[in-house]
């Protein structure tokens, strides 16, 4: 993998005579990781470096935050946004689209497998179920080291009724989310909502959590993914930035490159 900022000149010969489109997740990529989420804000540089931006190519902000959340931190008009990974959308001329199907197909599931875990978790001293609004998680981290294992087990046959439900796993949590919408399906919608083409732009998406893998797998071979991240790891993404502070200088070399083509 290769740093974004020393490989712009590559970057650049991708586009060829094509425009970027731009897709940015926000939380750790366009804004910092904060304590609370709630005050998690768009610095005024950000502001103005997709100000300029969107005068010049597509830009699409990639959130699991809900959409009005989303907007209402961004605050820019004539940028694409998808909310809720990608269940909630908004395109460039502010055109709403809700999957309404996969919305509630989704709800309806976490529901289910909530109540089979709020029930599995009775039985292991320790074990702890969050409720998150598409997913459900087990936390395991206090839970003796000698029932993990019988636990892990009666999970993953929870999970198996649940094929619509994708099983994920974190640092001592385990976890299902509704498969009906992601980031890379969010990518595509917009991409096909706006005509954009690989033959007239190049798509590339940022992002720096787990849940942006699926734009960076979504891109692959189309466009380019770009990882924010402080060390290596596993990751379906092209190149990497360091900080949120490179993220910015990225966007400025890539304003900055479309000059003129506007
Ligand atoms: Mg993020």
């Amino acid at each position: 993998m290769k740093p974004a900022i020393e490989c712009f000149d590559e970057l650049v010969s991708l586009l060829r005579s094509r425009k970027p489109a731009l897709f940015l997740d926000y939380d750790g990529t366009l804004a910092p990781i904060v304590q609370d989420p709630a005050e998690a804000f768009l610095s005024e540089r950000a502001k103005r470096l997709l100000e300029e931006a969107k005068k010049r190519f597509p830009v699409g902000i990639i959130s699991g935050r809900g959409l009005d959340d989303l907007i209402g931190r961004v605050g820019i008009e004539g940028i694409a946004y998808a909310g809720s990974h990608g269940l909630e959308l908004a395109f460039i001329n502010g055109e709403r689209k809700q999957l309404v199907d996969e919305f509630h197909k989704c709800l309806i599931e976490v529901e289910s497998a909530e109540m089979e875990l709020r029930c599995l978790s009775e039985s292991f001293r320790g074990a702890i179920v969050e409720r998150k609004r598409f997913g459900v998680a087990l936390h395991y981290r206090a839970v003796a080291a000698d029932q993990i294992g019988g636990l892990l087990k009666l999970f993953e046959e929870i999970a198996s009724r649940h094929p619509h439900l994708r099983r994920s796993e974190g640092k001592k949590v385990v976890e299902l989310s509704g498969t009906g919408a992601n980031k890379g399906t969010a990518i595509s919608e917009i991409m096909i909502h706006e005509g954009i083409t690989e033959e007239t732009h190049l798509p590339i998406f940022i992002g720096d959590d787990l849940t942006d893998e699926d734009g960076f797998r979504a891109l692959k071979g189309k466009g380019v993914g770009v990882i924010v991240r402080d060390g290596p790891r596993l990751t379906e993404a092209d190149y990497y930035l360091s900080s949120q502070e490179e993220v910015l200088e990225f966007l400025e070399k890539l304003v900055d490159s479309v000059q003129g083509k506007a």
